[in-house]
């Protein structure tokens, strides 16, 4: 019953099923959440390589990347555990804590994994309201009524910081005031997919330091977002080494395969650029909000590499009039946000067109 109450994931339209439906030859896609300015070359390559020893099975206990991980964040390796991309390790996270008598905790608009995660294992999903539309964070995470939800059923929490599709962001005070307060046998899974996007907002706070004073704090990033290999799957999470080790007991053997490893681990050493990624999405993240409130329309705050826009009754057809002239952008009605549309921070050329194609369709006009 947990299965058939879940509606699948839906991704954004792939390119060439635009092309192919639409006709349309130059397509522009900001519906993923991806890098525009794509992988470090050297992780290109390293994928590349790999792919000559493809009769081989990867390192099944990913010896390097973890080693690469750890030292990135000052622990001991005993603390990675390495994903087909973050949400694997998600998934790994309600196969070791979650089934059926048990509950996990999110709040509404929050990322669409954690219910595909909760009720494939038989537990319960318990969705909490989300702070109202005039908050500060609009939509964002109430962590007041998400504590107020723990009863002794909960094994799991799912905090996403940034959040998607809201973008919307929690501080240093705000997250550890609720760890703080969670019953230390549940698990708090802090997600921080988009993390190095936000990390340069004002107290943005990394959770990965705080494993030593919260042993049940798991933080999970990937590789997908400011690194640009969300095609090749790999994420971590980072954990006390007994939390580790249960994730290492329900993994699939070689649940990271061969390129995705080798290119993580140089796409961590190619330093410059991931700057360059976080400067272009800072510097574009800001034009295309201005694109946007010029045109009048309401645009949530956001600490990661996508806007999430009201475009009202018009959203539907405002998506499909962009898809029409190339343009992929992602409706997030299914995360309960019916109007609000989520564009990706693209190039300086492709946030151009995204907007010109916007202005086109004049969304705000009666
Ligand atoms: N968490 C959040 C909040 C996300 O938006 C995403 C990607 N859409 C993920 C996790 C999963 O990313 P991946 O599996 O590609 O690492």
């Amino acid at each position: 019953p947990g299965v058939r109450g879940l509606a699948p994931y839906e991704p954004g339209k792939p390119i060439d099923e635009l092309r192919r439906e639409y006709g349309v030859s130059e397509v522009v896609k900001l519906a993923s959440n991806e890098s525009p300015l794509g992988p470090s070359p050297r992780a290109a390559e390293a994928a590349s390589a790999a792919g000559a020893a493809a009769h081989r099975y990867p390192d099944g206990n990913g010896f390097a990347l973890k080693a690469a991980v750890a030292e990135r964040h000052g622990v001991p390796p005993e603390r990675v555990t390495l994903g087909n991309g973050s949400n694997d390790v998600l998934v790994l996270l309600a196969q070791a804590f979650l089934g059926p008598g048990r509950t996990a905790v999110f709040s509404a608009h929050a990322f669409a994994v954690y219910p595909i995660a909760t009720q494939t294992v038989g537990a319960t999903a318990r969705v909490v309201p989300a702070l109202p539309a005039e908050a500060e964070q609009p939509y964002g995470h109430d962590l007041e009524a998400m504590l107020a939800a723990v009863d002794e059923t909960v094994s799991v929490v799912f905090v996403a910081n940034p959040n998607n599709p809201t973008g919307t962001w929690l501080t240093e005070g705000e997250l550890r005031g609720f760890l703080d307060r969670l019953p230390a046998r549940v698990i708090a899974v802090v997600d921080e997919a988009y993390f190095e996007y936000a990390a340069a907002e004002p107290g943005y706070p990394d959770a990965s330091r705080w494993l030593e004073a919260y042993p049940n704090l798991v933080v999970t990033r990937s590789f997908s977002k400011v690194y640009g290999l969300a095609g090749l799957r790999v994420g971590y999470g980072l954990s006390h080494p007994a939390v580790a080790d249960l994730l290492n007991r329900v993994r699939q053997p070689f649940n990271c395969s061969a390129p995705a490893q080798e290119a993580a681990a140089a796409a961590l050493a190619d330093e410059a650029h991931t700057r360059r990624a976080v400067a272009l999405n800072d510097e574009q993240r800001r034009i295309l909000r201005e694109g946007l409130e010029a045109m009048g329309l309401r645009v949530l705050p956001s600490a990661a590499n996508f806007l999430t826009f009201y475009a009202g009754e018009q959203a539907a057809q405002i998506h499909e009039g962009l898809l029409r002239r190339g343009v992929i952008i992602r409706p997030v009605a299914g995360y309960d946000l019916a109007g609000w549309l989520r564009v990706s921070v693209g190039t300086a050329a492709e946030n151009r067109t995204f907007l010109e194609a916007l202005a086109e369709l004049r969304p705000g006009a009666a």
